[in-house]
Parts: structure tokens; C-alpha cells; sequence
């Protein structure tokens, strides 16, 4: 018996979009390698199953942002190269080292830490050296890599695989910052090009697609892979080839007529003003669907529009199913994102409704919704 089947709130994984998706980024890269970002439970959508996958599609090397999800991926049987994205402490230099993977650097105490453990049980270190050439996050200022260039090749054990940076605006229209920092690392590629460095690396998804100076040596795309836009504003034709990789789902657990003037949910944020037929389905924010989205959600029942209603709850919402009439039965589909009969929802209609980016709309899918594989 497997009681995960009983839990009726899922998102379903299509990896045939997901090997389409693939396809269409790396004809957008050419030869270069794709290193995809398969952080934060891959944005989502379930890291080992998008792990298995990528690799069963010749993507060997994967980013996520901590240790501990690289960690729990390799524990799993999953084998591939792991970029770390985050800056890791010092002090848990030896879980690097153990699992083999390649962390981004950016501080002097970090390498040090690394150079040491890695030197006492005799191993090598892969590292990127991360640059800050605007985003304002992580990062060594350009005028400073190639002193700590100079130290790394001091330490025979450490092995600097790629120097790497970030776009905090590659999805606005207007590029002039983009392209500032674009000229910066090119010249920062020229000015340490006597450490032979393999790979200078620093397009996400919006530069992929939008900024060709931006491929260099690799690209690390993220929200693209899973069928996503990096930002509702851009409008480039190769984008709207995306298949969206995630359907969430749900089914009605409860039905009932509820009379004009019944209050609904918690606060009674809305009340009936009609007859109206009320349904319940099992999905909250316990399961990453924001309750600022109360009373503003729409679903799919029938292939049909229909409103949620009153405060989402931590495991249970309601949807007026009124216009549906007796078409409507218990243990009926409910799409919260994804297609039914001829109508679609997005996660980037959720994102608008909650005045956010889709990003964190599938990343908030809680780990107690299963995903399936379509
Ligand atoms: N590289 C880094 C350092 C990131 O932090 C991210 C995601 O935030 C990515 C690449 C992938 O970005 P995107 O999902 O916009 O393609």
C-alpha cells in the first residue's frame, strides 16, 4: 500500500517538457555546457526526480545553492558534478571535500579552510571563484581576482575550475547595466588569462536568452528549464517556446449548497450572496499557496473558471462551483496550475495575483505535496 497516494493535492512532472525545455537552451548555447540550477528542490518541482532526468540528458553538472541539497542528492544515488552556489563556511570544508563538490569562493578564510582539510586527507578541491560585478550579493570586487588567483596557486590542492558572476537585471528590457557588467568580466577573462582557467561562466536564464555577449564559456539556467520566463516583461519569441514543466492539482473532498448570507472560512472574508454551491478542496498554505491570495485565486473544475473563496486555510480552501450545477461530483480534478479542457492557469497568473515572480510560486510548493511523474 502506498499511503502517498492518498495525499490529493500533487504536482504532476512532465519531463517530456522538461527534455524540450533542455533542447531548446542548449540550441541557445550552442556547444557550450549547460549547468543547471536545481536549487531549492529544484525551483520546486522535485531535485531527484529534474536530477535523474538531466542526467539521463547528458547534464552531468548540476548547481544547487547549499551543501546539504547536493548532499541529500548524492546520498540518493545520484551521481554528478555539483556546483555549490552559496557561500559556505569554513568550518564545514570537510563536507566538501568528502562528497567531491565544487564550491563558488569568494573569501579568503573559506579558501584557506578548504586548502587545509583538503591538504590533511591529502585531496584536491574544484573550486569557482565568484565575482561581483554588480549584483551586490557574494562576490570579490573584479580589481581583487587576481590577487586571490595568486593566492589559490599557491595551494597545490586547490584547483580553480571557473571564475563565475551573477545578473541581477539580464530580464529588463533595457540592458545597459547588463551589458556594463558583461564588458567587466570579458576584461577581467583578458586580465587573467595566464592562470588558464577553464571556464568563465555568468548567463542565468534571462541572459540565455536576451544577451548573447553574456554565454562566455557556460550557462547556468534555472527557471527556464522548468518551462518559466524570467520575468513576465520580456517578450522574446524563443521564450514562448517554453512548456511549463509543473502542474499542481487537487481534487474536491466536500460539496454542499450553502444558502445567501453564509460566511465563508476564517474571518468570513466572504459571505454567499445567493444560493450557492461551496466546494472544498485540500490544498493550503501548508502546502506553499499563499493565504494573500484569498479570495483572489482562480481554478480549474470542468474545464471551467471558478472563484476560491474566503481565507485559504492552512490545508483546505473553497471554491464557488455554483455555475457548474450538478456537473460537479466529490473527488472531481481541480487545477491550480496547469491546463483542463481548453483553459489554462499559469504560474505567473498566481505570481501577478500575489505581486510576486513565478519563481516563488513553484519554489513555495511544500515538501508534503507529492510530485509525480506525468
Ligand atoms: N546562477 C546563480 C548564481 C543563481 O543564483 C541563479 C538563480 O537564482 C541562477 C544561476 C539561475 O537563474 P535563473 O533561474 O534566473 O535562470
Amino acid at each position: 500500500m502506498n499511503y502517498r497516494t492518498t495525499h490529493l493535492t500533487q504536482a504532476s512532472i512532465n519531463l517530456d517538457h522538461l527534455s524540450h525545455n533542455m533542447h531548446l537552451l542548449q540550441k541557445l548555447a550552442g556547444n557550450r555546457p549547460l549547468f543547471p540550477a536545481i536549487k531549492a528542490n529544484a525551483y520546486g518541482h522535485g531535485s531527484e526526480i529534474i536530477a535523474r532526468h538531466l542526467i539521463q540528458l547528458g547534464y552531468t553538472t548540476l548547481c544547487t545553492a547549499h551543501i546539504s541539497e547536493a548532499a541529500e542528492l548524492a546520498e540518493r544515488g545520484i551521481q554528478a558534478t555539483f556546483i555549490i552556489l552559496s557561500p559556505t563556511l569554513p568550518e564545514n570544508s570537510d563536507y566538501i571535500i568528502h562528497y567531491g563538490f565544487q564550491p563558488v569562493v569568494c573569501s579568503l578564510e573559506q579558501l584557506r579552510a578548504l586548502a587545509e582539510v583538503a591538504s590533511g586527507q591529502e585531496k584536491q578541491v574544484t573550486i569557482h571563484v565568484k565575482v561581483d560585478t554588480g549584483m551586490g550579493r557574494m562576490g570579490l570586487y573584479p580589481e581583487h581576482v587576481p590577487a586571490f588567483l595568486d593566492e589559490c596557486s599557491q595551494h597545490h590542492n586547490i584547483i580553480v575550475q571557473g571564475i563565475c558572476s551573477h545578473f541581477p537585471r539580464a530580464d529588463e528590457n533595457d540592458h545597459t547595466f547588463s551589458q556594463n557588467q558583461i564588458d567587466v568580466f570579458a576584461r577581467l577573462k583578458k586580465d587573467t588569462a595566464r592562470h588558464n582557467i577553464p571556464l568563465y561562466h555568468f548567463a542565468n536564464s534571462a541572459a540565455l536568452f536576451a544577451l548573447q555577449d553574456a554565454h562566455f564559456d557556460a550557462i547556468r539556467p534555472g527557471i527556464s528549464i522548468y518551462g518559466l520566463k524570467p520575468s513576465a516583461d520580456m517578450q522574446l519569441p524563443e521564450l514562448e517556446k517554453l512548456k511549463p514543466v509543473l502542474s499542481l492539482k487537487s481534487r474536491i473532498t466536500f460539496l454542499k449548497d450553502v444558502p445567501a448570507g453564509t460566511g465563508i472560512s476564517y474571518g468570513h472574508t466572504y459571505s454567499t450572496e445567493n444560493l450557492a454551491r461551496i466546494a472544498t478542496i485540500p490544498v493550503g498554505y501548508g502546502d506553499g499557496i499563499s493565504r494573500q491570495l484569498s479570495n483572489r485565486l482562480e481554478v480549474l473544475a470542468c474545464g471551467v473558471r471558478c472563484r476560491q473563496v474566503g481565507r485559504i486555510c492552512m490545508d483546505q480552501c473553497m471554491i464557488d462551483v455554483t455555475p457548474l450545477g450538478n456537473s460537479v461530483s466529490l473527488g472531481d480534478e481541480v487545477v491550480i496550475i496547469g491546463n483542463q479542457g481548453s483553459e489554462t492557469i499559469t504560474a505567473d497568473e498566481l505570481a501577478a495575483k500575489q505581486e510576486t515572480i513565478n519563481y516563488e510560486i513553484v519554489t513555495a510548493i511544500s515538501q508534503r505535496v507529492p510530485r509525480i511523474v506525468d
